[in-house]
């Protein structure tokens, strides 16, 4: 295929809906034990909701959204240490748009900037560099946040810095990796997936092999998956047909991005400027060992940890949030107590209803008047 409309053939869409069907049924499931298949990735929380797949699948095949929106599992305190950053007289702040409204304990990076910080958003690290190049006098600050996916082009930002002899810049590093929280995820108790989704973006870096446990010590199938919705119907096709068939393996349907062994060269940038953390605070899934990085000593100049003092505080998340819950997939997010009424993308309580790859927004914008009659004939549709 060659165009995106190709990838959203509604009839295709309804043939493979239908083997999946078949499968499930081969598969002995029912909707009281449905078969649970949970998108590690928050793009593909987006496409699911965007374009009603929930909808086209039997009720014996249900998705659990996963952790995979950086934005989302930012605790409270990370977002408070970025405030406190911001507040500085002498620091440009910057950072992507998404994380300008994710609440801190006080507030957020957007009411610090109508408070008077300077605080800029940015689309790319390379022109919080350019601020740094054009503000000799100010220190900017970068935000660096996301998977596997964002952290090449930061660690080459880091390093064309110490190239340059750049002495104003530095980075607040947050990233954060996919591997030992999926394991988390998969030793939590009572958690009973029966297979993955595999992120598309991160594989993109990391290729295949990092996954191999996933299938041969908990022999759970995972399917890197594209974002499109044949793409996801596809990769589910494929995730049921190893269960059925007795198989749990590694599969791309991403092949067209994702490289069986990843980006050799984005791998190495990494490698260069970051280390892996003892640990790191992820929201609602407490800390996990070794899910984070930090930047190596090499690079310490250009670490705004080392160079500026931190509060870093843990802050609790409010009571009422059950962001935690939604995220390990426990509870589907409207079942959340504040869902549509205390908590709105307007005035977003918990993380997952601000990006808009968060599984609370995303049921928020596309599923929030959905009843269970319109998933019946959603299905009878298909
Ligand atoms: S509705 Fe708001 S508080 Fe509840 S889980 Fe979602 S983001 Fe968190």
């Amino acid at each position: 295929m060659k165009h995106v409309d190709e990838y959203r053939d509604p009839a295709r869409a309804k043939e493979i809906a239908r083997e999946i069907a078949q499968l499930a049924e081969r598969i002995g499931r029912t909707p009281e034990r449905p078969l649970l298949i949970m998108e590690v990735c928050g793009g593909h929380t987006h496409s699911i909701f965007r374009y009603g797949i929930q909808q086209l699948l039997p009720e014996s095949v249900q998705f659990v959204h996963g952790p995979g929106c950086p934005v989302c599992v930012l605790p409270m305190g990370r977002v408070d240490d970025c405030v406190a950053l911001a507040e500085r007289r002498d620091v440009i702040f910057t950072t992507f748009g998404d994380a300008m409204r994710v609440p801190g304990s006080k507030k957020s990076l957007l009411k610090a900037k109508a408070d008077g910080a300077d605080v800029r958003m940015v689309y790319s690290p390379l022109d919080a560099l350019q601020l740094a190049r054009d503000n000799p006098d100010r220190e900017v600050v970068f935000f660096g946040l996301g998977f596997e996916t964002t952290m090449p082009s930061t660690a080459m930002t880091v390093m064309q810095a110490k190239a340059e002899g750049l002495r104003n810049f530095s980075l607040f590093c947050n990233h954060i990796t996919i591997i030992p929280t999926v394991k988390a995820i998969l030793d939590s108790p009572g958690m009973e997936l029966d297979g993955f989704l595999g992120p598309g973006h991160v594989s993109m870096v990391i290729g295949q092999a990092p996954y191999e446990f996933i299938a041969h010590h908990y022999g759970r199938p995972l399917v890197v998956a594209g974002f499109e919705p044949l793409d996801v119907l596809q990769s589910v096709y494929m995730v049921l047909r190893q269960i059925a068939e007795g198989r749990s393996e590694i599969e791309n349907q991403y092949g067209r991005i994702v490289p069986r062994d990843g980006n050799a060269q984005a791998l190495r940038a990494i490698q260069e400027v970051f280390e892996l953390r003892e640990f790191f605070e992820w929201r609602g899934l407490g800390s996990i060992d070794h899910s984070g990085v930090r930047i190596r000593a090499e690079y310490a100049d250009f670490d705004a940890e080392r160079k500026f003092p931190i509060p870093n505080l843990k802050i609790a998340d409010p009571k009422a949030c059950q962001c935690g819950e939604v995220l390990k997939g426990a509870i589907r997010p409207r079942d959340c107590k504040v869902f549509g009424t205390a908590c709105t993308p307007e005035m977003p309580l918990g993380s997952l209803m601000v990006s808009s790859e968060g599984a609370c927004a995303a049921y928020y914008q596309y599923a929030r008047f959905e009843t269970r009659a319109s998933h019946d004939t959603a299905e009878a549709g298909a």
